[in-house]
C-alpha cells in the first residue's frame, strides 16, 4: 500500500552572506512570518507564511529568494 507523501510547507530561503539586517522583509511580511535575529532576517513562523513574494520583492540585497512558484490552474478552481 502507497503512503501519503508528507511536503513541508515551502517557505523563503535567505541569504545570510547578503542580508544586511535592514528590516524591511520583515515589515512587510503582512503574516508576521519574518524576523531578525542575530543580524539576519529568518523565517521564524512557517506556519504563517502565505509564500505571497512580498519579502523577495522588496529586499535590496536580493537575499530573498522563493524556490517553488505556486500556480493554480484555471480547471482546479471551478472544481
Ligand atoms: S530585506 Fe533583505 S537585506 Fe533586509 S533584512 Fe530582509 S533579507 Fe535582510
Amino acid at each position: 500500500m502507497k503512503q501519503p507523501i508528507q511536503v513541508e510547507r515551502p517557505v523563503p530561503i535567505i541569504d545570510a552572506a547578503r542580508c544586511t539586517d535592514c528590516g524591511l522583509c520583515v515589515r512587510v511580511c503582512s503574516t508576521q512570518a519574518l524576523m531578525l535575529k542575530d543580524g539576519l532576517a529568518v523565517v521564524a513562523n512557517s506556519e504563517t507564511c502565505a509564500y505571497t513574494g512580498d519579502c523577495e520583492r522588496i529586499c535590496p540585497e536580493h537575499a530573498i529568494s522563493r524556490l517553488f512558484q505556486i500556480i493554480s490552474s484555471p480547471n482546479e478552481e471551478t472544481k
